[in-house]
């Protein structure tokens, strides 16, 4: 069943009814077949470009959509539902271009902005390492300055895109001194010295190729230097606010889908000679499934509409992270239950489901390092 949403214009509404029809006959026909196979799915990427929806939340003049992000949110909501790798990849890209397009000099915004909105290129963003992933600011992927150009040396963990991109917001240490050494790099998939490791194995989404990158001595021109030397870290950070939003709308996405299979199945499967819906113990399942799924929808919302009128949405951000990503654990575990066995078959979506809401509680941020934010929040309130 669609989402019931209150869109605030009619333009609004009518890039919903375009993603809907672009996710129901272009997404979700493939995803099971590309997340068995484990492919990577560049080509739909391709897609989103040609239809604009690579850009949304940005400035028209470089090929953005310009669009708030309470609609960006719904539109990445409705992709995801169809198909969470997708959905969690355009949501990559669109924080990918965060520090370009926020903290980019004019003459760095003209130069690379349109090609990274405008379509064909996919975005990656690069914090995590080995050592390094709630804590960021111990990272170490050194780059040195040598005449016009940074010499980068290291490797980045988990990326997301990893080898499929074709540009890395990369932060790396350019100091010694902590969370201050630390700055952001835009860095080309064609740079020499740079290279991907093989995909991680991973329990789910597996059609979204996540890898090491490795710099060896990889020299970047020292213009693609985004911000000033030592602001990386904060670039990072303020990258992740938005993008948090993202992983919480992709997130209400697969629970709606999880929901949607669940009710469908209960309607038509009888045991003791009525339909499960009719059982107490199933309906009321699903009414609380809906009640997470609208309420973690109603919290991102909250979150994106504080964003659009330029208050401070940190703190919303890293509820709605929270919130909407345990729903979809959740949800996606009470769907298996309603299916039954046959909710434990590749036979239905509902177990791909269930594995692809874990990753969500643990990247862009912990749920943990979500408590810490919100903790930190109410302490110097
Ligand atoms: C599929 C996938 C895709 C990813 N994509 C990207 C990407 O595109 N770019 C990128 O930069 N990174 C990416 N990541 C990395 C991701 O952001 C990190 O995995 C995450 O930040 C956690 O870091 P970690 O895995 O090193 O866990 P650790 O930091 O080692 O944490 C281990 C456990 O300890 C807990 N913990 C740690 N510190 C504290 C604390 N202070 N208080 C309480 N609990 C704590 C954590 O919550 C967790 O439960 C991805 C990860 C995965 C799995």
């Amino acid at each position: 069943m669609p989402a019931d949403r209150l869109l605030p214009t009619t333009e609004a509404e009518d890039l919903l009814a375009l993603t809907r029809e672009l996710a129901r006959e272009e997404l979700a026909p493939l995803a099971a077949e590309y997340e068995e196979a484990e492919r990577f799915p560049r080509e739909q990427f391709r897609l989103l470009g040609k239809s604009g929806l690579l850009g949304l939340p940005y400035p028209e003049r470089w090929g953005g959509g310009d669009v708030p992000y309470e609609v960006y949110l719904q539109v990445l909501e409705e992709i995801a539902s169809a198909w969470m790798s997708v959905g969690v990849g355009l949501s990559v890209h669109t924080m990918s271009c965060f520090a370009l397009a926020h903290h980019g000099t004019e003459a760095q915004r003209e130069r690379w902005l349109p090609a990274m909105l405008g379509g064909d290129l996919l975005g990656a963003y690069a914090l995590s390492e080995s050592h390094a992933g709630s804590d960021a600011a111990a990272l170490s992927t050194r780059a040195r300055r040598e005449g016009d150009a940074y010499l980068v040396t290291g490797a980045k963990a988990w990326i997301t895109h990893g080898g499929q991109a074709d540009f890395y917001t990369t932060m790396v240490r350019t100091s010694d001194d902590g969370g201050t050494g630390i700055s952001c790099l835009l860095v080309d998939r064609d740079t020499p010295g740079l290279s991907a490791a093989p995909p991680e194995r991973k329990m789910g989404l597996t059609a979204s190729t996540t890898t090491q990158l490795l710099f060896d001595n990889a020299r970047v021109d020292a213009d693609r230097l985004l911000g000033e030397e030592g602001a990386g870290l904060r670039i990072a950070l303020e990258s992740l606010n938005s993008g948090r939003l993202g992983i919480a709308a992709c997130s209400v996405g697969l629970a709606q889908a999880a929901l949607d299979e669940a009710v469908a199945y209960a309607k038509q499967r009888t045991q003791f000679g009525s339909p499960i819906i009719e059982f107490q113990g199933v309906e009321f399942l699903l009414a609380d499934m809906a009640a997470a799924v609208e309420s973690a929808r109603a919290t991102y919302l909250e979150a994106a509409r504080r964003r659009d009128r330029g208050l401070p949405f940190q703190r919303q951000a890293s509820i709605a992270k929270l919130v909407a990503t345990d729903a979809a654990m959740k949800v996606t575990t009470d769907a298996v239950q309603v299916l039954g066995g046959a909710g434990y078959t590749r036979d239905f979506p509902v177990e791909r489901y269930m594995r692809e809401a874990k990753v969500p509680q643990i990247f862009e941020g912990t749920n943990q390092i979500q408590r810490l934010v919100i903790a930190r929040a109410l302490r110097t309130a």
